[in-house]
C-alpha cells in the first residue's frame, strides 16, 4: 500500500510540475507575443439557416510561438486573464478584426457583421468603452456590424455591469451572450442586459439528433429567445443532421465544421466572399 501511494504521489507531483512549467512558459511568451507579432486571427462563417446565405462571421484569436507552438485560445486566454495580458490582446483583437472588416468592405464584399470575443476582465477595464469608441472612430465602420460576445460569469451579475452594457449598445453595437446554457445560467438577467442575441453552447449542439435531452434544451433556448424577442446562433454544427434539425425547430442562424473551419482571412475571403464588380 506504501509503495502505491508513493508512486501516486510522484505522478500527481510530475503532473502538477508539468502544469506548473507550462504555465509558466506560457505566461512569459505571452508577455512578449504582441510584441512579435505572433497573434492572428481566423474567420468562421455564421449562416442564416432560412436563406442558407452568409450574414456575418466570428473571430478566433490563434498564437504560433517560435517555442510552445500553436497554442489554443481555450489554454492561453484564461492565463492572458488572470496577468492581465488580456487588456493589450483584447485591444489587438478588437482592432486587427474591425480593420479586416472594414478593408473586405473597401474592396466590394457585401458589408456584414462581425462577431468578436470580449472577455470580462476587458469589460471590468474602466477604459473599455472609450477604447470600443475610438476604435470604431477611428476606423470608420458602421458600429451596427459589429457583435461583441460576452459570456456569463459573476461580475455580470452587478449593477455597474448592465450599465456598461447599455454605453456599449448606446455606440450602435450589438451584444451576443456567448456559451448560453452553461456557466452561471441564471434566467433573470436576460431582460436585464441589453442583449440582442444568443449563442447556444456547442455542447448541446453537437450530435444534438441523438441525444433527446440536448434536443429539448435546444428547443427551449429558441422557444425563450424568441419570447423575449432575440435572435439565436447555434454553434457546433458539424452536420447535416444538426443543420436539418435546427432549420426544422427555426433557429435563426449556425456556425460550425459542417460549412467551414475557422480560417485564415485570405482563405475566409477566397472561400467565402464575392467580389462586387
Ligand atoms: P467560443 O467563443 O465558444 O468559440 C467557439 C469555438 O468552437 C472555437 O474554438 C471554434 O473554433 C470552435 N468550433 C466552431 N465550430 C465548431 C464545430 O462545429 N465543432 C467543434 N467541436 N468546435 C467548433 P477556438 O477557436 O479554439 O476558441 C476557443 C475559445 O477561446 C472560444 O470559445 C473563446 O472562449 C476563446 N477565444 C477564442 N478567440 C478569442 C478572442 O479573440 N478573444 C477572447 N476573449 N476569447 C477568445
Ligand atoms: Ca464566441
Ligand atoms: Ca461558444
Ligand atoms: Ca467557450
Amino acid at each position: 500500500v506504501k509503495e502505491r501511494e508513493k508512486n501516486n504521489y510522484q505522478l500527481f507531483t510530475s503532473e502538477m510540475q508539468h502544469h506548473f512549467y507550462r504555465k509558466m512558459m506560457i505566461e512569459k511568451h505571452l508577455r512578449t507575443a504582441l510584441e512579435n507579432d505572433e497573434f492572428e486571427l481566423y474567420y468562421q462563417p455564421i449562416l442564416d439557416l432560412k436563406t442558407n446565405k452568409l450574414i456575418g462571421m466570428e473571430s478566433l484569436i490563434r498564437w504560433n510561438n517560435h517555442i510552445l507552438g500553436q497554442v489554443r485560445p481555450d489554454e492561453f486566454i484564461s492565463i492572458a486573464e488572470e496577468t492581465g495580458m488580456i487588456i493589450p490582446i483584447g485591444q489587438w483583437i478588437l482592432k486587427t478584426a474591425v480593420k479586416q472588416s472594414v478593408s473586405w468592405q473597401k474592396e466590394g464584399t457585401e458589408p456584414f457583421r462581425i462577431s468578436i470575443n470580449v472577455s470580462v476582465k476587458q469589460l471590468l477595464d474602466p477604459m473599455f468603452v472609450e477604447h470600443v469608441k475610438t476604435i470604431i472612430e477611428n476606423a470608420n465602420i458602421d458600429p451596427s456590424n459589429i457583435i461583441l460576445e460576452i459570456t456569463e460569469s459573476i461580475a455580470m451579475y452587478a449593477e455597474s455591469m448592465i450599465e456598461k452594457l447599455n454605453r456599449l449598445k448606446a455606440l450602435g453595437i450589438s451584444l451576443s451572450m456567448d456559451d448560453f446554457g452553461t456557466g452561471y445560467s441564471s434566467l433573470s438577467y436576460l431582460n436585464k442586459y441589453p442583449l440582442d442575441s444568443l449563442k447556444i453552447d456547442k455542447s448541446f449542439v453537437m450530435g444534438m439528433h441523438r441525444d433527446d435531452e440536448n434536443k429539448a434544451i435546444v428547443k427551449t433556448i429558441i422557444a425563450i429567445a424568441k419570447q423575449l424577442d432575440l435572435k439565436v446562433i447555434a454553434e457546433g454544427v458539424e452536420g447535416f443532421e444538426e443543420w436539418h434539425f435546427l432549420k426544422e425547430i427555426d433557429c435563426d442562424y449556425a456556425q460550425g465544421y459542417y460549412f467551414s473551419r475557422p480560417l485564415p482571412a485570405d482563405d475566409f475571403k477566397e472561400n467565402w466572399l464575392k467580389e462586387l464588380n
